[in-house]
């Protein structure tokens, strides 16, 4: 039994049982406190640690796919959740499937049984002194979002999340689109605020820009939001009361206002002149840099609660997209997540208050795994940190890397900061143009190489 922690972690989810499990294992004693069984979330129902809420899947164990690729990795580094999740798993094809409650008391029991852990059972609404590593997830409970939202200042903690569609760069049918920034400021078409390029022109006189515009015709636009009207929609959890915001208004709730909404919202065409034509478009989608390695692109203003196939579907009819490969597909859902890339230092650690540290989706990460990862990197971190080594960040060219970047590299004021999972537009690109496949084979082996060196530099700063 334990007496003064070293560290608090809170929440005993998918992130603060691998944070605890990673500091435990380096000799920190750690207090894991969770609320349950005493406060239950709204889609939380057991005593269990480390609950799926949802889904018994962790996705694909494919290593040429994002996901299994992340799994990879933390198999590699000693993760308990995959130790566990493996030990557990249920015939799912390449994906890998649990029983969730023999998942879920495996983890407990590892974790209740440690001796540098405590485990605590109560609701934590103020921020204890020391090291502390928040890991309250997309539901957090108490009084823990007002405390958090205080000091971080009201509009760095999110509630929702309003995700627009993710599309490979390499899949983009440039055939059927021309680069240019709009030449007025934009306004209403993004939460995110308004990017303030102006147009430009190249040498020789081809419009160059930040943004791939998609031009449809009239036909093309108008069967376009036919489509959407009568698309399928996610459903919403009951606890799920969603309140939009008029300025980031989902695609089907503007479709429903009438059939030229988009045309004047996220499609307007004002501002931009196809090249191949001399005119202005009848509407256009506008595609903005995902990353600083342009690998990927994201539909501005399309956030939406289309159902996934009809998302693929449905965005196929832009004829630039017709080919589309989707990293990301759009969702609006409940969620608590802050500001990462603004609040947040190399560990997670808030800028203002370096001893508490953030992890798993509230981090800004979408996921199970994902959210384990965090919780992993978070670990390692703060346990290097109070021996008084050293951790480096997992390289970009990782699974873990991608995530890493996503949460702590500062971006632009124009872009909005919004949740992911793990997908290969985290990542850069070879560099040259390969087919899809050889290219997935490619980016999972050089991840290989990259993170065998990291761990590798990770044991010998240990030492
Ligand atoms: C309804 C719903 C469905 C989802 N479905 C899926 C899915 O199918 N697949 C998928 O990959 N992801 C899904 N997600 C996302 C999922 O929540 C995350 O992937 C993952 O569980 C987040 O891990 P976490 O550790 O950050 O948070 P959680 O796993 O939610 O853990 C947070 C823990 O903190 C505790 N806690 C909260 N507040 C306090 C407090 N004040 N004091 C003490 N303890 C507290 C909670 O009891 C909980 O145990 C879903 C999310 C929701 C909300």
């Amino acid at each position: 039994m334990i007496g003064r922690p070293d560290v608090t972690v809170i929440g005993g989810g998918l992130a603060g049982c691998e944070a605890a499990w990673q500091l435990a294992e380096r000799g920190l004693a750690v207090a894991l406190v969770d609320m349950k069984p005493a406060r239950m979330s709204p889609a939380h129902q057991t005593p269990l640690l480390c609950e799926l809420v949802c889904s018994n899947s962790l996705r694909s164990d494919d290593p040429e796919v994002g996901a299994g690729l992340l799994k990879r990795e933390l198999r590699e580094v000693g993760s308990l959740v995959m130790a566990c999740a493996d030990q557990h798993r249920v015939p799912a094809g390449s994906a890998l499937a649990v029983e969730r409650f023999g998942f879920g008391r495996a983890v407990t029991t590892r974790l209740a049984l440690h001796r540098n852990i405590r485990l605590e059972r109560r609701v934590i609404d103020r921020l204890p002194d020391g090291p502390t590593i928040v890991a309250s997830g997309p539901l957090t409970g108490g009084q823990l979002a007002d405390t958090i939202r205080g000091m971080l200042g009201g509009e760095r903690l999110y509630f929702y999340d309003a995700i627009a569609p993710i599309v490979a760069a390499e899949s983009i049918d440039m055939e059927h689109a021309f680069r240019a920034s709009r030449w007025a400021r934009d306004t209403a078409t993004d939460h995110s605020g308004p990017p303030a390029e102006t147009a430009s022109y190249s040498s020789d006189g081809e419009p160059a820009g930040d943004y791939i515009n998609c031009p449809l015709a009239k036909e093309q636009y108008y069967r376009f939001v036919a489509e959407i009207r009568s698309a399928r929609k996610m459903a919403a959890h009951p606890f799920e009361e969603l309140r939009f915001f008029e300025g980031c208004l989902p695609i089907e709730v503007m479709v429903e206002r009438g059939d030229d909404v988009l045309r004047h919202g996220p499609m307007r065409p004002i501002g931009l002149t196809d090249p191949r034509t001399g005119t202005r478009p009848f509407a256009v989608v506008q595609l903005r840099p995902e990353n600083r390695y342009r690998s990927a692109y994201n539909l501005v203003g399309f956030q939406t609660r289309l159902a996934y196939p009809e998302q693929r579907r449905i965005f196929a009819m832009i004829p630039a997209l017709s080919g589309g490969e989707f990293l990301r597909y759009g969702s609006v859902h409940r969620n608590t997540y802050i500001d990462s890339p603004a609040l947040l230092g190399p560990e997670f650690e808030l800028k203002q208050r370096s001893d508490i540290r953030f992890a798993g989706l509230v981090t800004g990460v979408e996921g199970y795994i994902e959210s384990c990862a965090i919780g992993l990197l978070a670990g390692l971190f703060l346990a290097a940190r109070l021996r008084g080594t050293a951790c480096p960040p997992p390289p970009p060219t990782t699974a873990m890397g991608g995530l890493y970047n996503h949460i702590t590299a500062p971006r632009p004021p124009s872009q909005s900061f919004s949740p992911t999972n793990i997908n290969w537009g985290l990542l850069p690109g070879l560099g040259r143009k390969v087919r899809k496949r050889e290219r997935k084979r490619l980016l999972s082996r050089r991840a290989a190489g990259d993170f065998a060196a990291w761990l590798a530099s990770v044991a010998r700063e240990a030492a």
